[in-house]
């Protein structure tokens, strides 16, 4: 018999809220000569739960792309075109 108890398995998450960056589509482009998948159209925030369904938090299906690769900034940056309803629900 064992009285143990699944203790730790229910560990909830704590500290900075991390957001999945999304696109609207993935295309190949050409980069320093070679074949490089990356987004189309806009970025969108996905949560926890939108990463299981593949929906942003504006609701708009998303292709996920790596979380290694690609953090949803949180200050303002031109350097990709985000998606404006995620960009104020996440702020
Ligand atoms: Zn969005």
């Amino acid at each position: 018999m064992t009285t143990g108890h699944d203790e730790g398995a229910n560990r909830p998450e704590t500290g900075r809220p991390r957001w999945i960056v999304g696109a609207d589509g993935i295309g190949v482009r050409s980069w320093s000569g070679e074949p490089v998948e990356m987004p189309t159209g806009r970025l969108h925030a996905v949560d926890s739960a939108g990463f299981l369904v593949g929906r942003a938090v504006c609701m708009a299906p998303v292709v996920l792309l790596d979380p290694a690769d690609w953090r949803w900034p949180d200050d303002t940056g031109d350097e990709w075109p985000r998606c404006w309803i995620c960009h104020a629900l996440t702020r």
